[in-house]
């Protein structure tokens, strides 16, 4: 069996993948403007700043999307079925970070479901997942 892909952090993506190490998801924050920029970006598409904080977002979130796995062609990607989603944010309208939803059914994930962030250790990368919070479902 092939192993899972790990991520390869880049100059851009390093304070991410450091954070998530350390348990933390962190987004970068434009200094400029203030705006959550998530995937990372050289520059803020709202203000120009290339100056940012990487600063921790609360790991709670909503299933905005998701798809069900039931056949990955990837190496290293079995154990379907298994969700892959972007979950909102509540920091910023529109602030998705993408991820699986793991600890329940695939079919019992719904949009809008309340999730909560947790880490996945593989060496020395930690991949954030999410899980339905004990709220489950939002209004
Ligand atoms: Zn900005």
């Amino acid at each position: 069996m092939a192993a899972k892909p790990l991520p390869q952090p880049t100059e851009l993506t390093a304070p991410y993948w450091r954070a998530a190490a350390e348990g933390r998801l962190a987004l970068q924050h434009c200094r400029g403007c203030g705006r959550w920029i998530h995937f990372p970006e050289p520059r803020c598409a709202e203000c120009g700043s290339d100056e940012f904080d990487w600063d921790t977002v609360s790991g709670r979130g909503t299933v905005a999307t998701f798809s069900v796995v039931h056949r990955s062609f990837v190496a290293g990607f079995d154990g379907e079925p298994y969700v892959i989603a972007w979950i909102d944010l509540p920091e910023q309208p529109g602030l998705r970070v993408f991820g699986n939803v793991t600890g329940c059914a695939p079919d019992a994930v719904r949009i809008g479901m309340a999730v909560e962030l947790w880490f996945e250790r593989r060496g020395d990368i930690a991949m954030p997942n999410f899980r339905m919070t004990e709220r489950g479902e939002q209004e």
